[in-house]
């Protein structure tokens, strides 16, 4: 690893078993960065590659200050390959893409000009993908159409890898597992301004695809993930304790109910089922409530633990003495 110095941009690229791509990715990268006459870094991140890969990188570290390379012990997956180009990066915009040729260097430069205009978030849309349609490009509309109706930020390509970020949002973002993709949902409630912008795509030429027709199933469980974490993270009391009050309340409503019939009709109510149903009612409105209440406990332990906090500032000033 290089020094820290700042940088304007880094271009994170998560590297798996792309020996043949690597050459004319950097080449393509470097004429591109050079023509924008901005200070830039470029982070492989190589995950674990079985192929000469890691070699390469080397290589192209040791003869270009501007190349960073980084490696992991073994293969973590895409996210955790950005997740570590993220942690790293020095720059005050990152831009993720594959390392497979199918994203274009040569669009980075609009990208960056589409940040100019204030947004935090430039997110690639392949307009028109060079992916086998049945297996690749359906399942993907159908999965963005669903990501964007339930985390309410309304892309249509969220599988792009093509992405520019302000380091702020990029550094802060808090995810696992396989949520890449998620990062412009993610970034939402740190108040990040998100926008999308039409991409190139190239079919792959060298090398194979990683993933398979199982990722669109993976993805639809990490959506649930999603918007638990949107919605109930910083706030599960409301979303248990709601529906625990309302049970409560109709549990009570029940209960009254029979309380009247005995005291004033003197009917018995001791065999009616209604008071099974009551009783239930008012349990588990206690049970949701306390659950609401010891999740509480738990989001505290979570944020203190990682010495996390539920907001991002944007500034602050301060007259010191
Ligand atoms: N990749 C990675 N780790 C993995 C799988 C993929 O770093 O476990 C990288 C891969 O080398 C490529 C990018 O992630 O640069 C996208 O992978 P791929 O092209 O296979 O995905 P697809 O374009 O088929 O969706
Ligand atoms: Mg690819």
């Amino acid at each position: 690893m290089k020094e820290n110095k700042k940088v304007n941009l880094s271009i994170v690229v998560p590297i798996y078993n792309e020996e043949e791509n690597l050459p004319i990715l950097y080449e393509k990268l470097k004429k591109v960065l050079d023509s924008i006459g901005k200070s830039y870094e470029i982070i492989f991140v190589n995950d674990g590659s079985t192929d000469k890969s890691w070699e390469i990188i080397k290589e192209l570290a040791e003869k270009d200050p501007n190349v960073i390379g980084v490696t992991f012990k073994r293969n973590y997956g895409q996210t955790a390959a950005m997740s570590a180009g993220f942690d790293i990066a020095n720059g005050e915009i990152i831009i993720t893409m594959d390392g497979d040729l199918q994203n274009d260097p040569e669009d980075i430069p609009r990208l960056l000009e589409k940040m100019t205009e204030g947004y935090d978030i430039v997110s690639g849309w392949r307009k028109d993908r060079k992916d086998a349609f049945l297996s690749r490009t359906l399942p993907s509309r159908i999965a963005n159409w669903l990501i964007s109706k339930v985390t309410g930020v309304h892309l249509h390509d969220y599988g792009c890898s093509l992405k520019a970020y302000k380091a702020d949002i990029a550094k802060n973002l808090d995810y696992f597992g396989e949520m890449h993709r998620f990062l412009p949902a993610l970034a939402k409630p740190m108040g990040a301004k998100i926008t999308e912008l039409p991409v190139k795509h190239h079919p792959r030429i060298y090398g194979k695809s990683k993933y398979g027709i199982s990722r669109t199933f993976k993805v639809i469980l990490d959506l649930f993930l999603v918007k638990f974490l949107l919605d109930y993270r910083t706030k599960p009391l409301r979303v248990f304790g709601g529906t625990g009050l309302i049970l409560l309340l109709f549990g009570f409503a029940v209960l009254l109910y029979l309380v009247g019939i005995k005291l004033f009709l003197g009917q018995d109510i001791g065999n009616r089922p209604l008071l099974t149903f009551g009783t239930l009612l008012v349990l588990s409105g206690i049970q949701l409530l306390s659950t609401g209440i010891v999740a509480e406990l738990i989001v505290r332990t979570y944020y203190e633990s990682q010495n996390k906090r539920p907001y991002l500032i944007k500034e602050i000033i301060r007259k010191s003495e």
